[in-house]
């Protein structure tokens, strides 16, 4: 990378150097970013976009980083992080339009005050509402595709909105991780009307039912691998009898064993080692392959 880099970057938004990516992702695992961008605007994260296109430097768009495991090596590149500038949102009758970067959380909290039901399954999961549409991140039988009217996009240097349909949205997966050079930069939800003492009671019990049922005093990236079609994951982990198994400091979780949290020290190639084990033996076993929901990011 050319040495002015840091300086042209500068340009386009909030410039942090040499960043542990253990401090963007829940996990609180990951090696060195040598750039992280907080782009200021639209005009300034097409900027940035047209600069990484012309110098060919890699990049990655993170959002709350609560569905990553970075591996424990530098990454050369650039983390566009869109959480700083992108979070606006307005309500219209019952249409709410969120920028990428605005927590999920957040948002479910304030459609809940304004009388509007749909986004109660999210008023537990940590992302942002970029992350959670790459992911079409969903709990409860819901996910966000069921709501989603529109999705503003960064793509081949032009921004546009696509409807619903185009996002190909299935079971925790999207258009978008098939385009991993497409930004999401907005979306637009439909939402019902609904009595804000019965949504803000629904999301109540569901925050309770987490912290009984989820290990969320420890760092981690939420279900470590997707359902099968047939039977919970977890159930296959607790068949092949990894509950509280460790490795170094990562543990599959005694509370919810689909969860593997970061005791304190916990590096990616230990989390790595403990996921393949769990796969092969499942696959021994059961005969069942499973798949990772918490992706892979920076590995060689
Ligand atoms: C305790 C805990 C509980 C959880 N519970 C749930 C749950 O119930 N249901 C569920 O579905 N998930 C759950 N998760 C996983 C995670 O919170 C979701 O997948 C969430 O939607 C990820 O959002 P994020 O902003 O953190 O994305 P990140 O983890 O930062 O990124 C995930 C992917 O999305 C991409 N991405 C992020 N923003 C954008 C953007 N603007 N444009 C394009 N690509 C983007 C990233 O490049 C990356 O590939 C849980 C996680 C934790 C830690």
């Amino acid at each position: 990378m050319k040495n002015n880099l840091e300086d042209t970057l500068a340009h386009f938004g909030e410039v942090e150097i040499n960043v542990p990516m253990a401090k963007m992702t829940t996990l609180h695992i990951g090696g060195i970013a040598h750039y992280v961008v907080n782009p200021a605007d639209m005009v300034s994260l097409d900027g940035l976009m047209r600069l990484i296109h012309s110098e060919n430097i890699p990049y990655k768009v993170f959002g709350k980083g609560s569905n990553l495991l970075c591996g424990d090596q530098t990454f050369d590149g650039i983390i566009i992080n869109l959480e700083r500038h992108f979070n606006n949102r307005y309500f219209q009758d019952r249409m709410v339009t969120a920028e990428a970067g605005c927590s999920i959380i957040a948002l479910a909290y304030d459609a809940m005050r304004q009388g509007l039901s749909g986004l109660e399954f999210a008023s537990g999961i940590p992302g942002t509402v970029g992350g959670s549409v790459y992911m079409n991140a969903g709990a409860y039988k819901s996910s966000i595709s069921e709501i989603i009217d529109s999705v503003l996009v960064y793509r081949d240097e032009k921004f546009e909105w696509i409807s619903c349909d185009e996002c190909d949205f299935a079971y925790r997966t999207s258009i978008f991780q098939r385009h991993p050079d497409w930004i999401v930069v907005a979306a637009k939800m439909e939402l019902q009307e609904g009595d804000e003492e019965d949504i803000r009671t629904l999301m109540t019990n569901r925050r309770e039912r987490r912290m009984s049922s989820q290990p969320l005093d420890f760092p981690s990236a939420g279900s470590v691998f997707r359902n099968p079609m047939d039977i919970p994951a977890w159930k296959l982990i607790e068949g092949i009898g990894y509950r509280g198994k460790r490795i170094g400091d990562i543990v599959v979780s005694e509370k919810h064993v689909n969860f593997i949290v970061n005791m304190g020290h916990g590096t990616a190639a230990d989390y790595i080692q403990l996921t393949d084990e769990i796969m092969q033996k499942v696959k021994d076993e059961y005969n069942i392959d499973l798949h990772m929901e918490v992706e892979k990011f920076n590995w060689q």
